[in-house]
C-alpha cells in the first residue's frame, strides 16, 4: 500500500496535464486515520464520477458492537453511517470545482426505506465507506490544488465526521438499529398471530406526493385502529404497542371516495420493507410475501397459465400457455397473479383504481345477458375464496364500488374520513337482506400455477462491443444488453439501487442456475441464497457502492417483463 504522501506527489505531478494522468492515482493508500481506496478513475470530467472507498479498523472507530452484532442490527447500522455521511457532505463538500462533475462527492444513502446496501460495508476488522468523487478539471486540463484540496481536507473530514463513533450522537444512530430490528421482529411474528398485516396506532400513512414518498408534513391525520380487529405486540425495544390486525383471508377495504383507502392499501404495500424513524409507517408492518396486483395492459406474456381466470377465449388462443406481446388489462392481471404465485406469494394486495373492472366483478345482469360460455374471464370475486383455501394465499382488496365481494369477504373495513372501522357484521348482514342471483363461476378449485423453466438465449447483456452491459436507467427501466425492461408497474420497487441489483441477479441467475434448467423460483432462490451468504458484492467483478437488496418478486417480475424471455 502507498502512502499519503505518493498521492500527494502524484496529484502535484499530474497538475495541468492532460485527464488521461488521472489514472496514475488509481490505488490503495494509507492515510493517518484511515485507508483510501481510487478503484475506479472517469475519463473525463463529465463521466460517471470516479469511485473510491474509506476503511477504518473497527477498533479505532469505536462502535459498541451492540449496534451491529446481529443481521438485521447490521444491515441498519450501515445504512445509518451511509446517511451519516451524506449528511457531512452538506457542511464539508465545497461543490463546483470546474467542468462537468467536478468536485462532487456522493453516496449512495437510501429514501424512507432501510435496505441492504453496499454503500457502507461491515467486515469482522474494518468499516468502509464507498462514494464517488468528480475529478476536478477545466476542460481537460488536471486541476490538481483542488484534487489535493478533495483528497486532503474534504475526504479525511467527512471519514472522520461519519466513521467514528465519538462524532456521533448516540441516540440516532441506536435508535435508527432499534427501530429495523423491532419492525423486522414484528414482521417476524404475524403468521403465529394469524395476520397478514398490522397498523399500529398513531401511524401517518400520507405522503407528500406522488413523487415525494416523505410523510404528509401538515394536516395528516394519525391512524386510529378499531375497537374490534385492536392486537397487541411487544417488540424488544420499544416495548408494547396497539394497532389493527388484518388477519389472514379475505379483507376487503370499502368506504367512499377520497377517504383514504388507496392510501392505506399503499402503506401495507410498503410494510413489507423497514422504515426510518419518524416516517411514520415504522409500525405498518407487512408480511414478506405480500405482492402488490394491478393491470398493465401493453406488457408481455411469455407461457404463463393464467388458465385458472381465462379460458375459452376467441380463435382457440390457448389460456394454458398464454403468451402475448401486447395484454389487455384482464388479461396482464391474471397473469400478474399467476407470476408472482409460481414465486410463492402469500398475500395479495388489488386496489380497484389499479385493476381491470372485467376482472374483478360480473354482476347478475351481465351474467344473464352474457352467458358464462361467451365470457372467457371468471372475476376474482369467484376465485378470491379458492385462493384462499387450495393455496393459502390471502387477499387485501380495496374495493368501494362493488358489494358482490361482501359475500367472499372475512374481514370488512370502512375508511370513513381517513379512520378505518370494521363493519365486517353489517356487510355480512346487507349481503343476507339483498341476496345476490349472481352465479359462483368459480368451479371446485381455484385452478392450476404451473412453474416455467425460462431458456438460456432469452438473456443476452451484450451490446455493441461490450459482452456485458446491463444498466439501470432511474427507478423504473433496465437496460440489459439490448432490451429495456418497464418495471413502471412493479410498485413495490422503491430504490433505483435495487432496479440496479436486478438486472445484475438476472445476470447472475443467466450464468449460474439456468443450464441446470430449474423452475424460475428455484433459479432465482438459489441466487438469493447466494447473495445471502456473499452479499451484493458477488454481483460485480469489482467494488461499487451503489447497489440495494430487491426482494425476490421484483426479481421475477423483471424477468417476466422481458420481452426477450423464453420458457421451454
Ligand atoms: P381513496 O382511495 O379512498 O379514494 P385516497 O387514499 O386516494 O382515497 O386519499 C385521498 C386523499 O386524502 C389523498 O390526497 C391522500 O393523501 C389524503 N389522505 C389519505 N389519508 C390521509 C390522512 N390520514 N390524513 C390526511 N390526508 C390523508
Ligand atoms: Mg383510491
Amino acid at each position: 500500500m502507498n502512502t499519503e504522501g505518493d498521492l500527494r506527489g502524484i496529484l502535484a505531478r499530474i497538475d495541468s496535464r492532460g485527464y488521461k494522468a488521472y489514472q496514475d492515482i488509481k490505488g490503495g493508500y494509507r492515510f493517518e486515520a484511515f485507508d483510501l481506496f481510487i478503484d475506479h478513475v472517469q475519463g473525463d470530467p463529465f463521466a460517471a464520477p470516479s469511485r473510491v472507498r474509506a476503511r477504518v479498523s473497527l477498533d479505532r472507530a469505536g462502535f459498541p458492537p451492540i449496534l451491529h452484532n446481529k443481521g438485521i442490527r447490521k444491515i441498519a447500522f450501515v445504512d445509518y453511517i451511509a446517511r451519516q455521511f451524506r449528511r457531512a457532505l452538506r457542511g464539508v463538500v465545497k461543490g463546483q470545482r470546474g467542468m462537468g462533475k467536478s468536485g462532487l462527492i456522493d453516496i449512495d444513502d437510501g429514501g424512507q426505506e432501510i435496505l441492504e446496501r453496499n454503500a457502507v460495508v461491515l467486515d469482522d476488522h474494518w468499516l468502509e465507506a464507498r462514494f464517488v468523487v468528480g475529478l476536478p478539471a477545466m476542460g481537460r486540463t488536471i486541476l490538481g490544488r483542488e484534487a489535493m484540496d478533495i483528497f486532503f481536507r474534504e475526504v479525511p473530514l467527512l471519514v472522520d465526521r461519519a466513521l467514528f463513533y465519538r462524532n456521533y450522537d448516540s441516540s440516532g444512530v441506536k435508535g435508527h438499529v432499534d427501530a429495523a430490528e423491532d419492525q423486522e421482529y414484528l414482521r417476524g411474528t404475524l403468521p403465529q398471530k394469524g395476520l397478514v398485516a398490522f397498523i399500529g396506532d398513531g401511524a401517518i400513512l400520507p405522503r407528500r406526493s406522488g413523487v415525494d414518498d416523505r410523510p404528509l408534513e401538515r394536516n395528516a391525520i394519525p391512524f386510529r385502529y378499531p375497537q374490534e380487529l385492536e392486537v397487541e405486540v411487544e417488540l424488544p425495544n420499544r416495548g408494547r404497542i396497539v394497532g389493527m390486525g388484518i388477519p389472514e383471508g379475505v379483507t376487503l377495504i370499502v368506504g367512499g371516495g377520497f377517504h383514504g383507502k388507496s392510501t392505506l392499501l399503499n402503506a401495507i404495500e410498503r410494510g413489507v420493507y423497514n422504515h426510518i424513524p419518524g416516517d411514520g409507517r415504522e409500525v405498518v408492518i407487512t408480511h414478506p410475501g405480500a405482492v402488490k396486483i394491478r393491470a398493465e395492459d401493453g406488457r408481455n406474456i411469455e407461457k404463463v397459465n393464467i388458465s385458472a381466470f381465462i379460458n375459452n377465449l376467441p380463435l382457440g388462443k390457448d389460456t394454458v400457455k398464454f403468451s402475448t406481446e401486447n395484454a389487455s388489462g384482464s388479461t396482464s392481471q391474471a397473469a400478474n397473479i399467476i407470476e408472482f404465485l409460481e414465486m410463492g406469494a402469500k398475500v395479495l394486495l388489488i386496489d380497484e383504481d389499479t385493476s381491470a373492472t372485467n376482472f374483478m366483478v360480473r354482476d347478475e345482469r351481465m351474467q344473464e345477458l352474457v352467458a358464462k360460455e361467451k365470457e372467457p374471464i371468471t372475476p376474482f370475486v369467484d376465485k378470491v375464496q379458492r385462493l384462499c383455501r387450495d393455496l393459502k394465499v390471502s387477499t387485501i382488496l380495496v374495493m368501494g364500488g362493488s358489494g358482490d365481494y361482501f359475500d367472499v369477504a372475512d374481514t370488512v373495513i370502512m375508511m370513513d374520513g381517513y379512520m378505518p372501522g370494521c363493519v365486517t357484521q353489517r356487510a355480512k348482514e346487507i349481503a343476507e337482506r339483498h341476496t345476490t342471483k349472481r352465479i359462483d363461476e368459480g368451479g371446485t378449485t381455484f385452478g392450476t400455477v404451473t412453474p416455467r423453466r425460462p431458456r438460456i438465449e432469452s438473456f443476452d447483456p451484450s451490446k455493441g462491443r461490450k459482452e456485458v452491459k446491463i444498466d439501470a436507467k432511474g427507478l423504473r427501466t433496465i437496460l440489459y444488453g439490448r432490451t429495456a425492461i418497464d418495471l413502471s408497474y412493479l410498485e413495490q420497487l422503491v430504490d433505483r439501487g435495487q432496479t440496479r441489483s436486478i438486472g445484475l441477479l438476472i445476470h447472475y441467475y443467466a450464468q449460474h442456475y439456468i443450464h441446470e434448467g430449474l423452475p424460475l423460483r428455484e433459479g432465482l432462490e438459489r441466487c438469493f441464497q447466494d447473495m445471502k451468504e456473499k452479499g451484493l458484492d458477488m454481483l460485480l467483478p469489482y467494488r461499487v457502492g451503489n447497489l440495494a437488496r430487491p426482494r425476490i418478486y421484483e426479481v421475477a417480475g423483471a424477468t417476466n417483463r422481458m420481452r426477450t424471455l423464453r420458457i421451454h
